[in-house]
């Protein structure tokens, strides 16, 4: 047996050190097992045969079987270039070279039969093939070539003749290598023969260079089940293995806060979803084991009311309870909106942002390391190491995709056992992400907004129709209605985002000279942005002019329209989060999405799916469908762990379903240590990624 991961790569035949050094430094390959693991992205059908008369620009690679009439240089200097006029009968074409002229005059022949490849162009309403592939018909066996692998290159690589051809010369030498040499298997044969799998080799060389594309598929399938198969194992190991390991703090009764709360200060009916959640987390924290569990949640659905109550029942089992949330107009609302739900309850709340110092931070530190605060509200700054609890078990992370995962592991150490967390999005993370990123969480659900909401309606125009719009924000100010117009803050351009935001402001400040208009942005100071908030929260200001620092959690009911400028320049989900901060009160709200002309075909999607639906797990799933996992938002900062080489977990949903549950029967059947296979692989896996899986 061998080895694959302890071969250099510059020892097959065909690579050499300097190859080896690039396909390092480009794609990271350096064993024999990082390159059989470079997939193709496609196939392209060799067993076809075009005539020349049928060829146009438009076409994919494509070959032709014919002759060379004869040969020309053309141009002078960097520009000069050799080229052979071919023909098939049917019509000539130009096949061109512009490096290694001598070489192809030297080694190709007029009159000889070549079967050409390549994508074919047009030039001077010619058509030509640049650089095609040439090869003497005897040579090929066109109907087993079958379908030809193409590989991924840089263009750093292709200028160095490490093109798509060369890796797959460089595929055919390992795959002899394997051929020869037994591979071991890594999945155990019980899984194999249970899931008609194809062995491990034969998969290896079947998606290098397929035959059929039914033996591709199951090739494909193969390699699949196996790599998000081990991806679960882990997870799924991991999770048993922290039930195990951490006991979680028994919260045994619902008590005095909870019920005087349920009875006295419960403004209005729960949701059926909220119940059934809350019933959720009252049964994971009081059996022992600690809770871990995500909750999911359209905006405006009333996540913070299940979290307050959660909190509730930590109180009434002696434990303080802390809420982290991502921006500080957020933590500012939170605390507002929870001391006012406990009045009078003698509950003691605080609030602890980075801008509280001195004494006053002082005071709040005492006051949780001897146990008289029960809820603390904050920032980041939560999670500093001078902030000590007496008694610390329940945590809300709020909008948890805003915080990295380091981050929120720093809150597993605050006490000698970890809290029981929570945490909450109102991005919708589709199932399939949910089950691998966030893979070990549990997950509850509200599917239901409070009764009386009205749908939002959105609609998109064009940025050159500004005369209806303003007219529009102008009836429903009269209504007495407030608006949100909002720019794109983007890192790399700042600069003149925020002078769009300020041309933006000073437009709408003479457009509405009658009204009062604020404005808020990340560079202010928080005690500006305070001040300006508070104004538009207290109905004083009935436009607030905003960068996306409003996007998450912000409440104002009596906001009914939401203009988003510049509207290309953002995700699917932030739309969605920002089209969420209206809508949460009874009046008909609205979603203005303002674009200029001219916009990408995916960005058209986008808008059009934000128009389309209000719901946010559709919009999530599209979302992963247009853009792919690793561009989604949260995933980054909660890194996905692993860089998936073949499954797309856009469209492998269901298979992964499906190797999850069988993860979950070898774990439950605790056949992992029995099966050295599986243990090995788990092994390999885990000394290459950072076990994010161990972070939640
Ligand atoms: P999100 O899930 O986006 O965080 P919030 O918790 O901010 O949503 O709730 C949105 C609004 O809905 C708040 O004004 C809240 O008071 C209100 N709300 C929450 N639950 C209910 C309910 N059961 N009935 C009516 N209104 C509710
Ligand atoms: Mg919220």
């Amino acid at each position: 047996m061998f080895d694959l991961s302890s071969r250099d790569i510059q020892y097959v035949s065909g690579v050499g050190p300097q190859r080896a050094a690039i396909l390092s430094k480009e794609l990271n390959i350096r064993s024999l097992h990082d390159l059989l693991y470079y997939f193709p992205y496609k196939y392209i059908d060799r067993s076809r045969i075009y005539r020349i008369h049928e060829l146009d620009g438009n076409m994919p690679y494509i070959q032709v079987r014919g002759r060379i009439l004869s040969f020309e240089t053309a141009g002078e200097g960097r520009n000069k270039r050799l080229i052979a006029h071919f023909s098939d009968g049917s019509g000539v074409i130009d096949l061109v070279w512009f490096q290694g002229l001598k070489y192809v005059i030297g080694k190709y022949q007029t009159g000889k039969d070549y079967v050409v490849f390549g994508k074919p162009n047009i030039f001077n309403g010619r058509i030509n093939i640049a650089h095609p592939d040439m090869d003497d018909p005897a040579a090929l066996n066109l109907t087993t070539m079958g379908m030809q692998p193409y590989y991924n290159t840089t263009e750093k690589m292709k200028r160095r003749f490490l093109n798509s051809h060369a890796i797959e010369k460089m595929m055919q030498a390992v795959i002899s290598l394997i051929n020869e040499a037994s591979l071991p298997e890594t999945l155990s044969p019980d899984l194999i023969a249970a899931n008609s799998l194809m062995p491990l080799t034969e998969a290896l060389r079947t998606i290098h260079f397929p035959t059929h594309t039914d033996s591709l598929r199951r090739a494909q399938y193969r390699l699949k089940f196996e790599e998000l198969f081990y991806v679960q194992l882990n997870i799924l190991r991991y999770a048993k293995d922290r039930q195990q390991k951490f006991r979680g703090y028994v919260f045994g009764s619902v008590g005095k806060h909870f019920y005087t709360f349920y009875e006295r200060n419960l403004p209005f009916e729960l949701t059926n979803a909220q119940k059934r959640v809350l019933k959720e987390i009252r049964r994971d924290m009081a059996v022992g084991r600690q809770m871990n569990r995500l909750l999911q949640g359209d905006v405006g659905s009333g996540k913070t009311l299940v979290a307050l109550m959660s909190m509730l029942i930590a109180i009434d089992n002696g434990y303080q309870a802390c809420l982290m949330a991502p921006t500080e107009i957020l933590a500012n609302q939170h605390y507002e909106t929870v001391c006012h739900s406990l009045q009078g309850m003698g509950v003691r709340v605080e609030l602890l942002t980075g801008s509280v110092r001195g004494k006053r931070r002082e005071r709040i530190l005492e006051g949780l390391l001897s146990g008289n605060i029960h809820i603390l509200i904050g920032t980041h700054a939560v999670i500093e190491e001078t902030v000590q609890f007496a008694a610390l078990g329940f945590v809300v992370i709020d909008e948890q995709h805003r915080f990295g995962v380091a981050q929120r592991a720093r809150l597993w150490t605050k006490n000698e056992r970890p809290p029981h967390i929570l945490v909450m999005t109102a991005t919708p993370i589709p199932r399939t992400l949910a089950m691998t990123v966030y893979g070990d969480l549990d997950v509850s659900v509200i599917d239901e907004l409070p009764p009386g909401r009205k749908p939002i309606a959105t609609l998109h125009q064009f940025d050159n129709q500004r005369t209806a719009l303003y007219k529009f924000l102008r009836e429903e100010i009269q209504k007495g209605r407030q608006v949100y117009i909002v720019y794109p803050l983007i890192q790399e351009s700042e600069k003149i985002d925020l002078k769009n935001l300020e041309e933006g402001y000073e437009q709408i400040c003479a457009e509405f000279s009658d009204y009062r208009v604020v404005k808020i942005h990340g560079k202010m100071k928080s005690v500006e942005k305070d001040e300006q908030m508070e104004q538009f929260v207290s109905g004083a200001a009935q436009i607030m002019v905003a960068t996306t620092v409003i996007e998450v959690g912000v409440n104002v009911p009596n906001a009914s329209v939401m203009v988003i400028e510049n509207a290309e320049r953002f995700g699917l989900s932030q739309l969605h989060q920002l089209r969420g901060r209206v809508g949460r009160g009874s009046d008909q709200s609205y979603c203005i999405l303002v674009s200029s002309y001219k916009l990408s075909d995916d960005t058209r999607k986008r808008l059009e799916i934000m128009v389309r639906t209000n719901d946010g797990f559709e919009i999530a799933e599209s979302d992963l469908k247009l853009r792919g996992p690793g561009d989604l938002e949260g995933t980054q900062q909660s890194g996905i762990p692993f860089e998936l080489k073949i499954a797309d977990l856009a469209k492998d949903g269901q298979l992964l379903q499906y190797v999850r549950e069988i993860a979950r029967q070898v774990i439950d059947a605790g056949a992992v240590a029995e099966h050295d296979i599986l243990w090995q692989q788990l092994k390999k896996l885990r000394k290459t990624n950072v076990n994010w899986a161990a972070i939640s």
